[in-house]
């Protein structure tokens, strides 16, 4: 029986508020060519949404020999979280690595862990190979509470359950990577590297035109139809027929096929971009490193080329304007680098992440023809890469891989309801923190 379900085009081209300009699009300039859509189409697969998610998927399938791929976006490639995030590329799922060891049990786990490492290795070789520069700095978990017994403990934890060695600095090395009274050790880890996310998103939909798949920008869809042989989507401008279809929509996207999409919630996080800071830069994070720290409601931030620093954190389902974003996280970054007081701030957004409840990706075929390649929450680089290979290695006949990820369905995310329960637990551990 034919199954379909439509939007409004108005619901689709408005963008959030805090969707202002980036310091990334800055840097990078207009982004280069397009494939217009219009009229009557048809691929193999249609994928829904150009994030690192769908575009990733795209080219894992052109890299197993199948080119006969659209992606479309209602904006442009990395429209959303993609484009926006704070660039820390490392290794882990949203999901908390010992909570992944109790569910799946060590050994499973360590692998899982192990894949998302590779796929930070993955995705260096991929920007070396499309000239992407990648940060020579690692990226750094600083103690914010002064306990760092706790810190070696999480370290060996890390060691003996997943295999993944985490390289300790003692409190009186970490000025040499970060200089802030706030904190005490710190863990590195070993090949992780932060980047403009951006930059890369745009050079994976290049290389997917050169090997021939499509990757049209404005291309919103409104209303999808399972039909007896196949898929029928609607764009303003085009009917789309597909044998298959990738829904990779993130947070930006939560009515097109409900069934499935009914597992996402929405939560925002923020980033500001300071005015270039020349040597002071260089005094504050000699080391180079993108720095996360070990409270749950942790700030993010890194230097950029330029000699910015680009300032990340908050947890919250409000979407903020940018000059809101600016005061809250101003607050955040003098408590950490006070000397920066009276520093102008330059860029101020936000984006959607998309959590599922059990914050594992939701990956898998969830009805024939329509796969999901969604919920990758605060922690995505490695994982939807990691995701397009595993998928595309599923649509070409090895589901191995796939089969690990089946346990965390697409479980209703508890609508708004959900959404109020996230805020709660983020301001409840928020406080947590602090009394800490
Ligand atoms: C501010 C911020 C900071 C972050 N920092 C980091 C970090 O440092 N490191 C890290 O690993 N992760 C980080 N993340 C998380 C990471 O960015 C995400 O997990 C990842 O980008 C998700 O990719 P995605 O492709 O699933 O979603 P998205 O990148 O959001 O892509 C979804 C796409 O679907 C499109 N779309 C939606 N509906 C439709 C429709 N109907 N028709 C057509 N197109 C549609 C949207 O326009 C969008 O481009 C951060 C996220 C945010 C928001």
């Amino acid at each position: 029986m034919p199954m379909k379900s439509s939007l409004m085009t108005h619901e689709l081209t408005a963008m959030p508020n805090f969707h202002a300009g980036t310091w990334y699009q800055h840097d990078l300039g207009a982004a280069g060519g397009d494939d217009a859509l219009s009229g009557d189409a048809r691929a193999k697969t249609v994928v829904v949404g150009a994030g690192l998610a769908g575009l990733s998927t795209a080219l894992g399938l052109a890299e197993r020999g199948e080119h006969d791929i659209l992606v479309v976006d209602r904006g442009g490639p990395a429209e959303g979280a993609s484009g926006r995030n704070g660039g820390f590329v490392f290794g882990g799922f949203s999901l908390d690595n010992l909570e992944l060891a109790r569910q799946r049990g060590a050994d499973k786990a360590a692998l899982m862990h192990g894949w998302t490492r590779a796929a930070v290795d993955l995705v260096r070789k991929r920007c070396k190979e499309m000239g992407v520069p990648v940060s020579e700095g690692s990226v750094l978990l600083a103690d914010w509470f002064g306990k760092p017994e706790r810190l070696r403990q999480f370290q060996e934890r890390m060691h003996e359950l997943l295999d993944f060695r985490l390289e300790w600095v003692d409190e009186r090395t970490v000025p040499r990577y970060v200089a802030s009274a706030r904190y005490g050790a710190g863990l590195i880890e070993p090949g992780s590297f932060h980047f403009n996310p951006l930059a890369y998103a745009r050079a994976i939909a290049a290389r997917l035109r050169d090997s021939g798949a499509r990757v049209a920008s404005n291309a919103p869809v409104i209303s999808m139809t399972r039909e007896r042989s196949g898929w029928r989507l609607e764009t303003p401008s085009a009917e789309i027929r597909a044998d298959r279809v990738v829904l990779a929509t993130g947070g930006y996207e939560r009515r097109l096929w409900p069934r499935v999409q009914r597992a996402i919630q929405p939560i925002g996080t923020y980033v500001m971009v300071t005015e270039p800071l020349g040597e002071r830069l260089d005094q504050l994070i000699p080391g180079g490193v993108a720095v996360y720290d070990t409270r749950f409601a942790f700030d993010y931030y890194r230097p950029l080329h330029d000699g910015r620093l680009l300032w990340g954190g908050r947890i919250s389902v409000a979407d903020r304007d940018p000059d809101a974003i600016r005061k809250l996280l101003y607050r955040d970054m003098l408590r950490v680098f006070p000397s920066l007081a009276g520093c102008r701030i330059d860029f101020s957004w936000g984006g959607w992440m998309s959590y599922a409840r059990h914050q594992m990706p939701i990956l898998g075929e969830l009805e024939p023809g329509l796969w999901s390649a969604l919920a990758f929450g605060g922690h995505g680089m490695a994982p939807t890469t990691l995701a397009g290979d595993v998928l595309a290695e599923a649509m070409t006949g090895d589901r191995t891989r796939l089969a690990e990820f089946e346990t965390w369905g697409p479980d209703w995310a508890g609508g708004p309801f959900g959404r109020a329960a996230v805020q709660g637990v983020y301001w409840w551990k928020q406080l947590r923190d602090r009394l800490r």
